[in-house]
């Protein structure tokens, strides 16, 4: 086993070799050196930019009983002018590796593990190499891997798998170089229990075969955070001319109904900001223990089953993922230190699509309440907090932290910003332009500025310094020239909050229409101590405890938990152990602590944890273990 002094040594001799040779602007594959600049991905071993991957052929087979993944990598050398390929794995056991052809076995070693970034694979090659290929097998602590016994899904007799890559949990599923500045194709075959489906992010099948393998493929160039596979009970609807939905076969008419108007997005988004290049756009719905709302794997978004409310309220979450077909999947952030060109660029999106189909009082509600999220987020963090600037530095840390409001709505505010200093026309024709320009191709804020600089500023300083990027991008907190809007729909229901304040019934006609936004509005302009009439009152008015809606769920339980507001606590206890998106829970645990309840939080995290994603029990044991 090398030692990481020799490894770095490694990098470091790499690094000096691709700084000479970027000093002769070559560029292996052409795509990576935007800005002029190499940037290095402080979450990968994989960055000597040396040797590039360019395809990589996959073959599993899935192994519920021992909750393994079995197989091989192989992977095609785009451009090698060393005679090191290193790859980022965790918790992999490796068997065996292959130099260009099975005969050809060849040495490796593994570098020191790191609790954040995991083990380098580091495998001697020669000059010609052109393939290598790594036999290895999953661990069962693997990070990105969640199995579901058949209790935890919907129908209760099959078992469940799924993977969650993003941020660098790729590494625990298949040794690659683990980066978004890292683009390939690949082809997978992958063989699961006769009668499951399995689907990944790429061209899928809409039958169950019965031989239980299936073949996959991604023509396009995506990072190794946007490999994805399902497995499980799944059937197929298709929703119009390009796109459909996956979920367990008892839940499959309440996605199609609540996905309806998917054609319809996919249609307005590729009206903005051009066509959509990855052929179907399809969703799968997740088991409930899903950590996130959505995840944008290429054709194929995983989306929680929490947006299912039969009122179609919280489809805004299938604009976002599917706004991530051009930004994120198309142009994505070279290293995660630039999140915000991912996130803040899909919530500016996601609400132009919805002011599309639902019009402009939807778009600022969207807004009022996004910026509402993010005030809070700055009030926790500290308004002067150097991790409220857009640009992180996230070296030393798992990039999983960077997941916040900054990126998604500081980031959202700062486009929304430019469009209001330019106009709505020569914004829209820049972005345009910028996907096209960019497509298949990673990114760093600083190219983004450069584009920026030449297609709208065009060296007019007044505009500079309205648009004053540097204050968004590099400072603390929220500029000066931060743009507001008003919504009436909003107002209506911060006046009613402010009346059932005063004692008087909050009760009115008007209520039996409120959108999502509407109601929670409401919630959050209560006073944080109400009594136990006022609670009983409003749950008596608006039924929140049984509410379908796990948005309007979790501000409520929010309240109940402040209030200790016992009649409620069953059914947040229930929530807490079906529901594993992070976003809910995250808050609710905080809470608990926070209010002297951390034995009872325990104790549901106990019963909880099984059902959880890695991604989710991991924040909640920051929340609850560790102090
Ligand atoms: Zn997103």
């Amino acid at each position: 086993m090398n030692s990481f002094s020799n490894l770095k040594y490694l990098i470091c001799a790499a690094l000096v070799f691709f700084f000479l040779i970027g000093c002769l602007k070559s560029n292996p594959n052409g795509k990576i050196e935007q800005g002029k600049k190499t940037i290095l991905d402080p979450h990968s071993f994989a960055q000597t930019n040396s040797v590039l991957v360019k395809h990589l052929k996959l073959a599993l087979e899935v192994n519920f009983s021992e909750q393994i993944l079995k197989g091989w990598a192989e992977w095609i050398i785009g451009a090698n002018t060393n005679d090191t390929l290193i790859l980022d794995t965790r918790d992999l056991k490796i068997s065996a590796v292959f130099l260009d052809n099975d005969s050809n076995l060849t040495p490796f070693s593994l570098g020191q593990k790191d609790s954040i970034l995991g083990e380098a694979l580091i495998i001697p090659i020669h000059k010609n190499t052109q393939k290598v290929k790594i036999v290895y097998q999953t661990s069962v602590q693997a990070a990105a891997l969640q199995w579901l016994n058949p209790s935890q899904t919907k129908g209760k007799h099959l078992p469940f798998l799924y993977t969650q890559s993003q941020a660098i949990l790729a590494r625990s599923w298949i040794p690659c170089m683990d980066s978004p500045g890292i683009k390939f194709t690949y082809d997978a075959e992958i063989k699961v229990p006769a009668n499951l489906m399995a689907l990944m992010s790429a061209e899928n099948d809409t039958a169950l075969h019965s031989n239980g393998v299936y073949h996959f493929s991604m023509p396009y160039p995506i990072p190794s955070y946007l490999m994805a596979l399902a497995v499980g009970n799944l059937q197929y609807k298709s929703l119009g001319k390009n796109c459909g939905v996956y979920s367990e076969p008892e839940t499959i008419k309440e996605a199609a109904y609540e996905f309806a108007d998917m054609e319809k997005m996919v249609d307005a988004a590729s009206s903005l900001y051009g066509p959509y290049v990855w052929g179907k756009y399809d969703v799968v719905v997740m088991p409930p223990s899903f950590p996130f709302g959505g995840m944008e794997n290429p054709r194929l978004t995983f989306a929680t089953p929490t947006i299912i409310t039969h009122d179609r309220s919280l489809v805004a979450l299938i604009a976002h993922e599917l706004a991530h077909s051009w930004s994120g999947n198309l142009v994505t952030n070279k290293i995660w230190d630039d999140f915000w060109l991912n996130e803040g660029f899909t919530v500016y999106f996601e609400n132009r699509i919805m002011e599309n189909l639902y019009g402009k009082e939807y778009a600022d509600m969207h807004e009022i309440i996004g910026y509402g999220e993010l005030k809070k987020a700055l009030h926790d963090m500290g308004e002067t907090n150097p991790n409220t600037a857009l640009k992180q530095n996230l070296k030393g840390m798992d990039p999983d932290n960077a997941v916040n409001d900054i990126a998604y709505e500081k980031g959202r505010f700062f486009l929304l910003h430019i469009e209001k200093t330019v106009g709505r026309a020569k914004w829209d024709a820049f972005l345009k332009e910028y996907f096209a320009h960019y497509q298949f191709q990673s990114i760093s804020t600083e190219d983004f500025l450069v584009f920026l600089n030449e297609k709208i500023i065009c060296g007019n300083q007044e505009l500079a310094s309205k648009i004053n990027a540097k204050a968004w991008i590099h400072e603390a907190g929220l500029p000066a020239n931060f743009p507001t809007t008003n919504s009436k729909l909003l107002d209506e229901a911060k006046q009613t909050a402010l009346t059932f304040s005063k004692g008087e019934p909050a009760i009115s006609e008007s209520t039996i229409n409120w959108h999502t936004f509407q109601w929670l509005h409401f919630l959050r302009n209560l006073p944080k101590k109400l009594t136990a009439t006022q609670l009983t009152n409003l749950d008596h008015y608006f039924h929140f405890t049984t509410s379908n809606n796990s948005e309007i769920l979790c501000d409520w339980f929010q309240l109940v938990i402040q209030n200790n507001y016992k009649p409620a606590y069953p059914a947040m206890e229930k929530f807490l152990t079906t529901v594993g998106r992070r976003k809910f829970i995250q808050p609710l645990y905080t809470l608990m602590k926070t209010t002297g309840q951390t034995e009872l939080a325990l104790k549901i995290y106990k019963n909880a944890k099984p059902g959880y994603h890695q991604v989710s029990s991991h924040t909640i044991d920051q929340i609850l273990v560790s102090e």
